[in-house]
């Protein structure tokens, strides 16, 4: 025998149980962006190492820590991708989807990220993106931003909050930049390494440090709203009072600089006290230079990133998913001519039905190891076809939970109808 190969460290299998959860949030995101007039859109899952690079920015824990890079056999730098933003900003360009013309998107899908895999926190992660292209906001911020706490409110998830803030324009953001490198730089001693390098890469992204030890001081240094540009901050103003008009509560924190360098003006972020260490839940931005960057013609835009893992577990928390659907009906067939009337009894049941679960009993068994096979299906409805019944033309219908009502005989020409209706009676 050989030995088992184990899975990926830091990639998980969804197994059975679970996946009643994922569908339920997957329905409700599909049902919602609907809803508020997005469109959903697939991106390959590989895109050119450069493009990230480019949208995502050097000086990011992304890039230069996290990325999944590889040459493909052809010699093409390629990476799994860390995020969506990138990929599917970079289809609107490829596709020549811009001109002037405004897109409401989204896709959901996995992302990976070489990260130290613990609770809440994975190398193969799921995202649901969304974005917005060619609005300049604020409204559009604020119906996204409304977006999102309609999801928490289907999804039946209270303890989240939302946090914003203003980045202000490209502008704006390189004369605080040049105010907060020297800032630190005057406190040079006192930095950790990876702040050191970001320093005169990119200072921003010291705001954006996980480490402890960092805290106190990042908390001292010069803030940004003080430096916020007139046009943004008129922006931000209105964002508010739109999300007040919407009934969205809010609490700005002006150290909220999110992780990914092509932010500007308005940022936001859902975090829990559900999760422990691994707190946000939804996060996203205003990108108005991305596009341009990445070789578009300049367009707004705006979106967010949700993570699936972490609000999958706020449900199970919440107990505000479905239960998991058993069987509808489950066909007990003895012997084999009863079995191959069974197949396309089963078949027809299901045209019928549409959305029921009707199980054949498969690989033979006594009635009793059949009945208790029924038990474990969960069915409320058993349809007896043994070799007496098939004889006659006729099967039984017995229903298995109490007071479901009593056992009858139906024929099997008009099986379907008699057991639809069963259903219905039901109801
Ligand atoms: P974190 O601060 O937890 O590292 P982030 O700022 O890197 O998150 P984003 O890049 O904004 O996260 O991604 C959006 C969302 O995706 C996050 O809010 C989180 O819910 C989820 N997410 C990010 N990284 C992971 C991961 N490694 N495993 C599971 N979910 C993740
Ligand atoms: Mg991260």
């Amino acid at each position: 025998m050989s030995i088992a190969i184990p899975p990926v460290k830091g990639m998980n299998d969804l197994l059975p149980a679970e996946a009643p959860l994922w569908q339920h949030l997957e329905g409700t995101v599909r049902e919602l962006l609907h809803a508020y007039g997005y469109d959903e859109m697939r991106v390959p899952v590989v895109e050119h190492t450069d493009l990230f690079k480019r949208a995502i920015g050097e000086h990011t824990d992304v890039v230069e820590k996290e990325m999944y890079s590889f040459e493909d056999k052809g010699g093409e730098r390629l990476t799994l991708r860390p995020e969506a933003t990138a990929g599917l900003v970079r289809a609107v360009i490829s596709n020549g989807m811009l001109r002037g013309a405004r897109h409401k998107l989204w896709c959901i899908g996995p992302m990976f990220r070489h990260e130290k895999p613990q609770k809440g926190r994975f190398r193969q992660f799921h995202q649901v993106d969304v974005e917005a292209v060619g609005f300049a906001g604020p409204d559009i911020d604020a119906e996204l931003i409304a977006l999102t706490a309609a999801f928490w409110r289907r999804l039946g998830i209270a303890r989240v909050t939302l946090q914003i803030n203003s980045l202000g324009t490209a502008d704006a953001r390189r004369a605080y930049r040049a105010v907060l490198a020297d800032w630190f730089r005057a406190r040079y001693d006192a930095l950790d390494e990876d702040s050191r390098r970001r320093l005169e890469g990119n200072p921003l992204r010291i705001l954006d440090s996980k480490n402890p030890a960092m805290q106190d001081m990042i908390a001292a240094a010069p803030s940004l709203p003080e430096h916020l540009d007139a046009g943004s901050r008129a922006h931000f103003d209105e964002l508010q009072s739109m999300l007040r008009a919407l009934g969205v509560p809010f609490v700005i924190n002006p150290r909220l600089v999110r992780g990914l360098d092509y932010y500007s003006r308005t940022v936001f972020e859902w975090t829990t006290d559900a999760l422990g260490a691994q707190d946000a839940v939804c996060s996203g931005g205003r990108y108005d230079g991305l596009i341009a960057q990445l070789g578009g013609e300049p367009t707004p835009a705006i979106g967010f990133a949700m993570g699936v893992e972490r609000v999958v577990e706020l449900m199970a928390q919440a107990g505000s998913a479905p239960a998991a659907r058993g069987a509808d009906v489950y066909i007990v067939a003895q012997g084999d001519a009863a079995v191959r009337a069974a197949l396309p009894l089963a078949d027809a049941l299901r045209g019928a039905m549409p959305g029921r679960r009707v199980e054949v009993n498969l690989g033979g068994g006594n009635f009793k190891a059949q009945f208790r096979r029924a038990d474990r299906s969960a069915a409320p409805l058993a349809v007896v076809l043994g070799e007496d019944e098939l004889a006659r033309g006729v099967a039984q219908l017995k229903p298995l939970r109490e007071g479901a009502g009593a056992p009858s005989e139906i024929s099997l020409a008009t099986a379907p109808a008699a057991v639809a209706q069963w259903f219905d009676g039901q109801a």
